[in-house]
C-alpha cells in the first residue's frame, strides 16, 4: 500500500473505476480485462460488477500479476423515487458479510424479473427469449437487460443494443418490467461499512428533475456517500461539466471510468477518458490506504 502525494498532478493518474466482466453483463473474464486495462495503459483499476463480488479475487490477482494498482468494485442497483440510481462501491472489504448479504438480496430478483421480461417479449411476438438471455450469462441469478439485447441482436431482431434498449427495454417499451432494487441508505450503508467509499455513478443517465436530483444527492451524502463519477462514458461534454460542478457543490470526490462491457459493443475504452479536471478531487486520493500494489511514482509524476 502506497501514499497518495497531495499535489496537482494527482489527477492526472489513468484510473478506470468502472467495468464489467463476465461475472455479470460484460464480455471478458477478469483476467482478460486487467490484461486489456493494462495494454490501455490503465495504472488503477477496478472491476464493478453489477450487484457482485464473484470476479474480484480473480481480477485481484490478475492485475497485481501485472503490475497494475487495483481497488476492489462493484456497481450496486438501487431505486431513488421511483428511478434506478446506480451506485459504485470502491476500497471495501470484500469479504464483508453484510455487503455480501445485501448484493444477495439484491440481485436476488433478477431471475423472476428475467422470466416477466420474457412473458413480455414472448407477447410482443419475441419467443424464447428468457433461454436465450441465459444462455449468454454465467449465472442466471446475475441476468440483467443486456443479456437480453445481445439474444435480441444475435437474433437479428435488432441492429444494436441501443436499438434494443429504445424499442424493447426501456420503460414504457414492451420487454421492460418494472423493479424495485436496494434502497439508497442500505447501499451507502453496506459500501461505507466494509470500509469503502460509495461513488453515484454515471448521475446524467437518471432522469430526474432538478429538484429529485438535488434530494439524491443531499440524501445520498446524508447517508455517507462521498463520490460522484464525472468523467464516464454515459456523460457528454456538458453533462461532465455539470457534474463537476456537483461534486463541488455537495463536496464529493470525483470519479472516472468507461463502463466498458466488450470491445464491440462499448463505445469507450478502458482508460481511454480524459483526465478529471484539475479542480476536483479524485476518489483515488482517499482511498489511498486501500489501494494495492500502488507504485509512489505513477501516483507523483507529471503528464
Ligand atoms: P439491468 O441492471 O438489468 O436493468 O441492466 C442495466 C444494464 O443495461 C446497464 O448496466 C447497461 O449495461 C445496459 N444498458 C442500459 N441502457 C442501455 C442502452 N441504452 N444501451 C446499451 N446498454 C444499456
Ligand atoms: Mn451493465
Ligand atoms: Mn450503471
Ligand atoms: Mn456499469
Amino acid at each position: 500500500m502506497g501514499e497518495v502525494p497531495d499535489n496537482a498532478q494527482v489527477h492526472l493518474l489513468n484510473a478506470d473505476l468502472h467495468s464489467h466482466s463476465t461475472v455479470s453483463d460484460g464480455t471478458l473474464q477478469p483476467e482478460a480485462l486487467a490484461q486489456r486495462a493494462a495494454d490501455r495503459g490503465v495504472e488503477l483499476w477496478a472491476l464493478t460488477d453489477h450487484d457482485a463480488l464473484a470476479g474480484q479475487a480473480r481480477a485481484r490477482e490478475a492485475a497485481l500479476d501485472l503490475g497494475l494498482a487495483w481497488l476492489t468494485g462493484t456497481e450496486v442497483s438501487v431505486t431513488f423515487a421511483g428511478e434506478t440510481v446506480h451506485v459504485i462501491g470502491l476500497g471495501f472489504d470484500a469479504d464483508n458479510p453484510d455487503l455480501i448479504a445485501g448484493l444477495a438480496t439484491t440481485r436476488g430478483g433478477r431471475l423472476q424479473r428475467a422470466r416477466e421480461m420474457a412473458d413480455s417479449l414472448g407477447r410482443a411476438g419475441i419467443p424464447g427469449a428468457l433461454d436465450g438471455a441465459l444462455s449468454y450469462v454465467e449465472d442466471p441469478q446475475a441476468v440483467t437487460r443486456t443479456h437480453f439485447a445481445r439474444f435480441l441482436v444475435d437474433r437479428g431482431i435488432c441492429s444494436d443494443a441501443h436499438e434494443v434498449f429504445r424499442r424493447f427495454l426501456n420503460e414504457g417499451k414492451p420487454g421492460f418490467v418494472p423493479h424495485r432494487w436496494a434502497r439508497l441508505g442500505d447501499a451507502v450503508k453496506w459500501i461505507t461499512g466494509a470500509g469503502g467509499m460509495a461513488v453515484v455513478a454515471h448521475p446524467a443517465r437518471c432522469r430526474f428533475s432538478p429538484t429529485a436530483e438535488f434530494a439524491l444527492f443531499s440524501e445520498f451524502v446524508a447517508h455517507g456517500g462521498r463520490g460522484v463519477e464525472v468523467m464516464v462514458s454515459a456523460h457528454n461534454d456538458l453533462e461532465r461539466r455539470r457534474f463537476a460542478d456537483i461534486a463541488l457543490e455537495f463536496d464529493l470526490h470525483a470519479s472516472r471510468g468507461s463502463d466498458f462491457h466488450d470491445p464491440v459493443e462499448s463505445r469507450c475504452d478502458l482508460g481511454s477518458l480524459p483526465d478529471l479536471p484539475g479542480t476536483l478531487r479524485p476518489v483515488w486520493q482517499a482511498l489511498a490506504p486501500r489501494i494495492q500494489g500502488l507504485r509512489d511514482q505513477a501516483l507523483s509524476r507529471s503528464a
